[in-house]
């Protein structure tokens, strides 16, 4: 470790102390020194040197210290009371009014420290593409620290302006607010030089009482900027006052005033404008409104640091697009690949390992990695810095490319091959015969890295469900928000997750600590159990054939019958285990499956009798909890269900946890919470309740490409049955799905719609096995385009509507052949 150099990011924990104004304060190390900032027990690097805040969310940070302790750091901050200081004594522990205060203080302490230029961005949308943008095109001149990923919040902007340090000399850093109170926050923190309003939509208008309100909030962030870039479309010019301005858009007023914008063939868009009297123009490779936009809006930023039109027009020609997700994807040799091949720093890779050590499902974890963009006199201690961090995010082996890497091969103790360059390693990959592994792809831009991704991933089907991570992450913690505390959470993974994947759902279940998965059948609970998901699985179905596999891979079965609890108590008992793990299905209702109230007191005795099952969880499900119609109904049962597992609580002479909800009764019935809830189709973005939507995310978007393009003479027919016909003359695009892809028959014929290039157009004909046919006459469409099936403007629910059936149907039937591709910000 480099103790004896102290870097722009090392403070002694008493200076910490007086930055903070921590109230009391237990000091045992005085020259304990940090340097990371950690708040999440799950991600923790660089114990030695770490300090962790303590912060209050739904899992309060000071139920983990604990955990944190053993994980070896000893410098806290916590919340004043809320935690015996005494316990630990070889600790250094500041106590604070709000650990999230302190740490933010301790921010802006920070960024004090450094007299460089810091652009502040923020708007509804676009900050992330605007910020990665700007780093792109001022990279040639600046040495640049930006947000990593999308880290714009009142934690992720903290965190962002710890990174900054003496080797840079500009910052971008993005703020985002969803609610009133909290940019002064991020303006106090962040103190920008130069202010950025990309534009203003919907986005979040939840938590404001007006779109004046949201204007007036977001501008809080210019406070102490000089300059300030925006389009007077989303904001009166006079209400920012002593700022330099620079304005942008259509508008006359406007300093860079867009007179044109026109389409370049299929890729490319000029853009005419008005500078200083004077016409300018410039040619972008995007075409869609927003990527315009955001493009107009990096123009006038560097025109307001003073670069001439023309040198900004030959970066802007070569822009990329954003990506900055991390994709996961099935890999040759039963591997799993993360492909993260755009970029390449610390924070980002940081961010990336933590994604790959969440993944269970292989024995081994590999790195991929090249050279990092960095000044010669911080490549020593950043690549020292990278060697602990494979350490501690258990790497298995390191594949580096790069003359750089190479020369700090012998700071790496994991297994490791090193390359000069990309070339290099692809020869040698066969080779290398890399298998049943998780592999992540991290590389700068320089190396298409994308090169290596391609040869390693299984190049399958093209049509591709997408399923967003994070969004996923939103809706569980959206219905974590509705519980009381102390309720339990179980998560239905059963049916492939709603056909959205096994283990790659359940990993991130995992490590949002969930208390409990359940699947339909016992294999689906095999698989995940093979994959390394060590969290307790409940199978609803298990039949009396498969109690050998249940006790075998430690699953938990759900007993709804007499006969079914009589055998696995006899197998249990054959091989003498006790208390194992059981759930007790009652019927309320639904007349499905389970114990009704006469079996009661049969049940009682046998359980009373047996000590080979323990009864961990009592359980009903609601017939019709997301329908009003019904209501009197479910509360019967929840009445039902209340008075049942009372009586047995009563007798059984041990507790154990009552669930009946639902996601439909989640929100409707909070009094039918009890001790634990099962979340269904609401993690996956369907709202259950259609009185009040939560504010959930779509989770999946299913995507085809376009295999063939034909002119239709007037009278001729499509497809099978000869069903299909245009009016008059026209085009039609054959797509790669069809109904043993999951897309109904019942779309054909113009029922169903899917969307090329932002343009819905109907189904023609009737649809085929694997493919179907789509009237494109009006639309410009080439061989090869992608075709958006379902997604945020085709949902899940009006498909269901117009096919007659649920979202969970539609959802269950994206057949297995459909590639599952899964992306984490
Ligand atoms: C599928 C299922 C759920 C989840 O239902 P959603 O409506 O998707 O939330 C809950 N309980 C049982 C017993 C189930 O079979």
């Amino acid at each position: 470790m480099m103790d004896s150099k102290i870097n722009d990011n090392a403070y002694q924990i008493e200076k910490i102390a007086s930055i903070i104004a921590a109230e009391s304060i237990q000091i045992n190390y005085a020259n304990s020194t940090i340097r990371t900032l950690c708040y999440d027990s799950r991600k923790i690097s660089d114990p030695h040197h770490a300090l962790f805040f303590a912060l209050s969310g739904r899992r309060d940070g000071h139920q983990f210290l604990a955990d944190i302790y053993k994980a070896g750091i000893r410098n806290f901050v916590v919340r004043r009371g809320a935690y015996d200081t005494t316990q630990y004594t070889d600790c250094n522990i500041l106590e604070v009014r709000d650990p999230l205060e302190a740490l933010q203080k301790l921010a802006a302490y920070h960024r004090r420290q450094f007299n460089y230029p810091v652009i502040a961005i923020t708007g509804s949308n676009g900050k992330t593409i605007v910020k990665e943008w700007l780093y792109q095109l001022l990279s040639p001149e600046y040495r640049i620290i930006r947000s990593p990923k999308s880290y714009n919040s009142q934690l992720g902007v903290p965190l962002s302006l710890w990174q900054m340090g003496q080797q840079y000399d500009l910052a971008i850093i993005e703020a985002g607010i969803s609610r009133q109170g909290e940019m002064e926050h991020l303006a106090t923190m962040i103190q920008p030089t130069m202010g950025v309003l990309t534009n203003l939509g919907h986005a979040h208008d939840e938590g404001f009482t007006s779109a004046e309100e949201k204007i007036h909030e977001k501008i809080k962030l210019f406070a102490q900027a000089n300059q300030v870039v925006f389009s007077p479309q989303y904001l009166a010019s006079n209400i920012l006052t002593n700022k330099e301005k620079f304005t942008w858009g259509t508008d006359v007023i406007a300093k860079l005033q867009i007179l044109d914008v026109q389409k370049l063939g299929r890729k490319d868009t000029l853009l005419k404008a008005i500078y200083k009297g004077e016409e300018v123009s410039l040619t972008v490779p995007f075409i869609d409104k927003a990527a315009l936009e955001n493009s107009i809006c990096c123009w006038a930023v560097m025109l307001a640091m003073g670069y001439e039109t023309t040198h900004i027009a030959q970066r802007m020609q070569r822009l990329l697009p954003v990506h900055m997700r991390l994709v996961l994807k099935k890999g040759l040799n039963n591997c799993s690949i993360i492909d993260d091949s755009y970029s390449n720093d610390l924070s980002s890779l940081e961010i990336a390992l933590d994604f790959l050590k969440q993944q269970q499902q292989h024995p081994q974890r590999i790195l991929i990695l090249s050279d990092l963009p960095l000044e010669k006199d911080h490549e020593q201690e950043t690549y020292q810095q990278i060697a602990t961090l494979l350490e501690e995010k258990l790497v298995d082996k390191l594949i580096a490319v790069g003359e750089t890497i190479q020369q700090y091969a012998s700071l790496f103790n994991v297994s490791s091959h090193f390359y000069s360059n990309t070339e290099q390693l692809l020869k040698d990959l066969q080779a290398l015969g890399l298998s049943d592994s998780t592999i992540l792809i991290k590389g700068a831009r320089t190396f298409s890295f994308e090169r290596i991704s391609k040869v390693l991933t299984l190049q399958t089907h093209e049509t591709t469900l997408e399923i967003n991570l994070n969004a996923l992450e939103h809706n569980l913690n959206a219905y974590k928000a509705l519980l009381k505390d102390g309720t339990k959470l179980m998560v239905m993974v059963k049916a492939f997750s709603y056909g959205s994947g096994s283990f790659e759902i359940a990993n991130l279940l995992q490590f949002n600590k969930v208390d409990y998965l359940t699947v339909a059948y016992v294999d689906e609970g095999i698989t995940l159990r093979n994959s390394g998901i060590k969290l307790p699985i409940v199978v609803m179905s298990p039949g009396i054939n498969t109690f050998e596999q249940i006790i075998q891979h430690q699953l938990e079965p759900e007993i709804y019958s007499f006969y079914e609890l009589q055998s696995f108590i006899h197998l249990l008992m054959d091989k003498a285990i006790k208390d194992y793990p059981v759930h007790i299905k009652l019927d309320t209702g639904m007349h499905r499956l389970g114990f009704e109230p006469d079996d009661l007191k049969d049940l009682l005795a046998r359980l009373q009798q047996t000590d080979a099952v323990r009864v961990k969880s009592i359980f009903s499900h609601l017939a019709a909890s997301g329908d009003p119609q019904h209501d009197v109904f479910t509360r019967e049962q929840i009445h039902l269900f209340s008075a049942f597992t009372k009586q047995l609580r009563e007798h059984i002479g041990y507790d154990f946890i009552r669930h009946i909800a639902n996601t439909a009764a989640i929100s409707r019935f909070p009094e039918a919470q009890f001790d634990m809830v099962r979340l269904g189709i609401g993690l996956y973005g369907v709202a259950a309740d259609s009185e009040k939507p939560l504010l959930l995310q779509p989770v999946t978007q299913l995507k085809t490409g376009i295999t063939q393009i034909k002119h239709i003479k007037p009278g001729e027919t499509i497809g099978y049955n000869r069903h299909g016909k245009l009016n008059g003359e026209g085009k039609i695009a054959t797509v790669k799905i069809g109904y043993a892809d999951g897309y109904s028959r019942r779309l054909g014929n113009g029922v169903g719609k899917m969307m090329i290039d932002g343009q819905l157009v109907p189904t023609v004909g009737d649809i085929c096995m694997d493919m179907c046919m789509l009237d494109i006459t009006d639309i410009d469409a080439v061989e090869g385009d992608e075709v958006l099936v379902i997604g945020q403007e085709l949902s899940v629910e009006v498909l269901a509507a117009e096919t007659g059936t649920i979202p969970y149907e539609i959802l269950t039937n994206i057949s297995q052949r459909v590639r599952r591709v899964y992306y984490y910000e």
